[in-house]
This record gives C-alpha cells, structure tokens and sequence, in this order.
C-alpha cells in the first residue's frame, strides 16, 4: 500500500532533493504540517489545510496547500509548494493510491482536540510536565467556553480536558455539559481520579456528558503510586474514584506512565489491573515521561534507559497479549517501536501508520532513515538524547 511516506518520497523527486524533515498534525486542528530542508540547510515548511469540500463516493477530500513560516521560507518553499501540488496531483490518479487516505489519516476516529481549563492540582507528581501557570488556560469561564466553541467551529467532535486536575474546578460539570450541548460526540478527562472518590461528583459528572475518564495510576501498590504522586495515601483514594467512575458509568483508561520509581513492577501492575478491573478498563496507556515542567527539572533521576526499561516492558506486555489486557503505547507520548519489536501491533504510531504530532521536543536519529517506520514515528525526546545520547538507538528499526 502505499503510504503517506510515499506521497512525500515523490515530493522529494519533484522539488529537487528537498528532504522531509517532521511531519504531522498541528495539534488541536485538522492541519498537517510537513517541514523539509532544502540544499545549504534552507528550511520551509508546507501545510495542508481540509478545504471543507467533499466529493460523495469518490471517498477523496481536498487541501488547501500554502507555504507557512517566515518570509525567507516562503520563497524558498515555492518550488517545494509546486511539488506537493504535483505529488498530490499524481497520488489521486495513480492507481496504487488508496481512497480516502486522507480522510484515515486525519480522522481515525472523530476528530479530537485537547483544552486545558486549570491551574489546580492536588497531586506533586515527580513526572508532572504541566507547569500552575500555563499559557494555554484560558483565564475566565466565558474564555473556557469560547474556545470549546472555537475548537467544535473548527472541526473537532471530540474533546479530552487535559491536565492539570480538572476535577477540581467547580464549573467542571458546566463545561461538559457545553460541550454536548454544542454537539460534541465525545468529551474525555485526564484525572488522577481522587476528587471522584466522592461518589456525587463522579455521578453528577456522568449526568453532564462525561464519556470517559483517563485515570493517572502509576503504581500496583501505594509505596509505589504515592512516591510518584508525591501525596500519601493518593493510591487508595484514586482507587476510590475509579471504582466511583466505574459505578458512574464512564469508561474507564488508565495511564501508566513508566518512570525510575516504577518500571521494574510494571510486570505485577499489569496484573493487578487485569485482577482488579477486569474488563473494565477499557484501554491502559503506556505512555514515557514528557520532559517539560517539573519533569524536565527531574529528568535524568526520575527517566530509566530505554535498554533497562524494556524487559520489564515487554513481559508485562506479554502478559497482556495473553490476557487480553488492552494496553497500547500512544505515537506522542509513548516510545519507539523498535524497542518492543515483538508487540508493533500495540503501538498506535504503527497501527494508524500516521503521522503524529509535529512537536520540537523530539527527534530522531540519523539511522532511523533505514527504519520503515521512518515516515510516521516521531522518534524520541530530543533531552532524552541529550542526557544518554542515541547509541541504543544503533541498529533498530522494524
Ligand atoms: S528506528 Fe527510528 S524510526 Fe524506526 S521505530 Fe525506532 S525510532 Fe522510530
């Protein structure tokens, strides 16, 4: 099949040796943003933006395609522009072209944004990457809701309250309630879960709309959890609230986000959450450490060596296999593939073979150019080069 790293390869033919650089979705649009460097290290950057036309049964939408970034990038994007025009042009009339492949690429499920509304939280998290003063929360009620409006006008129909610890502000079961009444299909929380061991508000935020909550539990056991968590007795309350979410109705993901102070349990931790919720949880996130924030202060004490993470990794997701335990490693906040080779089917980078996110903070080594996951990993956290360097990266790929 032929995939978007094909669209891009006869870019490459058509402008003259421009190389794709980065790729992906502009988070919280439907825009994908591809940037390429020319010859003497030029730069531009190439963005597809869905132009809202739709040709019934032809299964192909369109894309306005404009040359972004600075003045200097623009013209030295022109010819890169006219290749992607032409590349594209070639994509819809070839015959190995499939359908629609734009529309899979931008749109696996419905469309989905991030909000961020808070600067409260109850927890420390030695992890926590989500600094009190955030630029990106709105700072009023009626800001909230505009840009819940904003984001919906723009196509989105899935919405997920990212961190800080949402649960927490008192017009919480307002904004979800806004949200399905704009007529969002789907509207998600990242929480830590403790505020929800109060049975009422995890009901009252199933009664506003609340689908499904994103439950941070880093732990099988309290001394575990609460070391991360920074708060004693956090693991029995967050369990707690799961089980309030779970009674509540909402479905239930949890995240465990593999850091020094857990990594070797992560074998018992995927059993405990096989014997504890069963088939209640819906989905269990293996995510990495993102190093902004307070992790970013923390990271060369709280971020194991992939090379030590990964045989504890990959039994615990053996066992899930086994058991039907639905974990997956996300493309933005996950690791690479070429680490757990044997499980490529849990990684969402490889199994929606899409682009993700296009975001500074990570990189990818030069030998990853041989790897076929080349076109749609977006490599790994460009300060976890910075403190172990890339020699484990040295002859992976997939
Ligand atoms: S070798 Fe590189 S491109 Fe391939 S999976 Fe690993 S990090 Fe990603």
């Amino acid at each position: 099949m032929l995939e978007v790293l094909s669209l891009f390869e006869k870019i490459k033919y058509h402008s003259g040796g421009w190389k794709l650089e980065a790729a992906g979705i502009v988070r919280g649009t439907d825009v994908i943003s591809a940037r390429f460097v020319g010859a003497g290290g030029r730069r531009a950057e190439i963005r597809l933006r869905r132009a809202g036309r739709w040709e019934p049964g032809a299964g192909t939408e369109f894309f306005e395609l404009q040359i972004a970034g600075p003045e200097e990038a623009r013209g030295a994007g022109e010819r890169l522009l006219e290749a992607v025009r032409a590349a594209l042009a070639e994509a819809e009339a070839g015959p190995d072209f499939p359908a629609g492949v734009f529309s899979g690429l931008l749109a696996p499920e419905v469309p989905q944004v991030d909000i961020w509304i808070t600067s409260k939280c109850n927890q420390k998290c030695v992890i926590c990457d989500i600094p009190a003063g955030w630029e990106l929360v709105p700072g009023s009620p009626e800001a909230v809701r505009k840009e819940i409006a904003e984001k919906y006008r723009r196509g989105a129909r899935g919405i997920k309250f990212a961190g800080r610890e949402c649960t927490l502000e008192k017009e919480f079961a307002g904004y979800i309630e806004f949200c399905k009444r704009t007529g969002y299909e789907t509207v998600q929380v990242m929480t830590n879960a403790v505020a929800l061991e109060n049975r009422r508000l995890a009901a009252k935020l199933k009664s506003a709309g609340l689908d499904r909550a994103v439950v941070s539990l880093h732990g099988h056991e309290a001394g575990t959890a609460d070391s991360i968590t920074g708060v004693p007795g956090d693991f029995n309350r967050t369990l707690r609230g799961i089980e309030n979410i779970m009674a509540a109705g909402i479905l239930l993901e949890l995240n465990f986000v593999i850091c020094e102070g857990n990594y070797r349990s992560f074998p018992e931790y995927v059993r405990f959450v096989k014997e504890r919720f069963g088939g209640a949880a819906r989905r269990l996130m293996v995510s990495s450490v993102v190093p902004a924030y307070r992790a970013l202060e923390n990271y060369g004490g709280v971020v194991p060596r992939l090379t030590d993470i990964m045989p504890f990794v990959e039994e615990g997701l053996a066992y899930c296999r086994e058991e039907k335990v639905p974990a997956y490693v996300p493309d933005l906040c996950g690791f690479p593939a070429c680490f757990a080779p044997g499980f490529v089917e849990m990684f969402e980078a490889v199994r929606r073979q899409r682009f993700a996110e296009v975001v500074e903070m990570k990189t990818k080594p030069e030998g990853c150019a041989a790897c076929r996951a080349v076109s749609y990993c977006d490599g790994h956290w460009a300060e976890y080069f910075r403190i172990y360097g890339d020699s484990e990266f040295a002859g992976r790929r997939f």
